[in-house]
């Protein structure tokens, strides 16, 4: 990470006698793009809002560039929000609505002026000046949210779940235009999602949260790649998760049958979660994988098929680029590479 623009040092909130983050301290880059994905409820927005001035925690910090800006008001930081809810002002024209920050800071209106102009060609919405925000699309409306915020010259963007509201292609446009808008404008964003595919697209790390506690942070790659424990995994995409148990290094036995894996330093007879992803679920003939089951279901999905495959009394989810009709016989083989070992969470707030 480059050098830190935002330190949030042991955030803890409660709200009505029940906490809902839990002594969280994240350090934020300079020019980075960092996401805050997890389940509804988790605590994401809330961390959002503390980041922008709007709720103030318990107990903790907000450092930025340094200084602590934990009383500060939101008028009064670098920092600007996009609300997935795009609070424009429908009965003002979008050139109004993106100068309205402008206007209470007093700025000429040839500032102003050539502010919009520039504002409107990053979102791609050049000449829509005297449009009125009803009589443009979800996503134009989205892109004048940002326009506004991008004007007040933020150094840090914090954006709530901007896309939810949009349809899967406008939502992989806005994705690419938002990448474009921070490679051009050297701002620091951090977004909120609880899509996953659109956490992994577009951030530089991930912070994944479940419950108001951080579960793993890091890059999109080692959150797919090395979850640290099963809810990342089951969180980030698609997984078998089941329980094992390692009778010594490099061997895990699940569902009572021995499974080489490429993990080591667990207790003796340690009782771990199992993480296997669906597309490492190899099907050979039976009697040759690992155990033998039946394909219960599939479901063609594009680029794969899904399956669904009884064995050894587990339901397995497994994908592959041939179909294997209900009914098939096969055999399960794993790569033991692909068998991702992983302690049983401790603390009760994890599980
Ligand atoms: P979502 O994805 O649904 O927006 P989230 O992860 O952003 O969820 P938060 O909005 O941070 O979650 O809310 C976390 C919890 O705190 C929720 O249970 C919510 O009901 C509760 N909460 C948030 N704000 C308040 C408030 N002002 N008063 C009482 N409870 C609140």
């Amino acid at each position: 990470m480059e050098q830190a623009i935002l330190n949030l040092e042991h955030l803890s909130k409660s709200f009505d006698g029940k906490k809902i983050l839990d002594d969280l301290s994240i350090d934020i880059g300079k020019n980075e793009f960092v996401t805050l994905l997890g389940p509804s409820g988790c605590g994401k927005t809330t961390t959002l809002r503390m980041i922008g001035g709007f709720i103030m925690p318990d107990e903790g910090r907000v450092i930025f560039e340094g200084k602590d800006i934990t009383a500060l008001p939101p008028d009064k930081r670098h920092i600007n929000t996009v609300f997935q809810k795009y609070s424009l002002f429908s009965h003002m024209s979008v050139a109004d609505n993106i100068a309205f920050g402008l206007k209470l800071k007093k700025k000429s209106s040839a500032y102003i002026h050539d502010k919009i102009k520039y504002a409107l060609k990053l979102v791609d919405l050049e000449g829509y000046e005297d449009r009125h925000p009803m009589s443009l699309s979800g996503g134009q409306q989205q892109r004048i949210a940002i326009a506004r915020a991008i004007v007040n010259e933020p150094k840090v963007l914090l954006l709530d779940e901007p896309l939810g509201a949009l349809d899967l292609k406008l939502r992989q446009d806005m994705q690419k235009e938002l990448i474009k808008i921070k490679n051009e404008l050297g701002i620091t964003f951090v977004f909120v999602t609880h899509d996953q595919e659109e956490a992994l697209t577009m951030s530089d790390r991930i912070i994944v949260m479940n419950q108001g506690l951080i579960q793993q942070i890091g890059t999109p790659v080692d959150i797919y790649n090395e979850p640290e424990n099963a809810f990342v995994a089951d969180f980030i995409g698609e997984s078998n998760i089941i329980d094992g148990v390692m009778p010594k290094d490099f061997l895990v036995e699940i569902l009572g049958i021995p499974f080489p894996c490429v993990d080591s330093g667990f207790g003796r007879n340690e009782l771990v979660d199992v993480v296997i992803r669906p597309e490492d679920m190899e099907f050979q003939k039976p009697g040759s994988g690992m155990l033998d089951g039946r394909v219960t279901s599939i479901l063609f999905k594009g680029v794969h098929y899904e399956m669904k495959v009884q064995a050894g009394g587990f339901e397995w989810l497994a994908h592959s680029t041939e179909a294997y009709h209900p009914g098939t016989e096969v055999g399960i083989y794993v790569k033991p590479e692909n068998i991702q070992i992983m302690h049983k969470p401790t603390s009760a707030a994890q599980e």
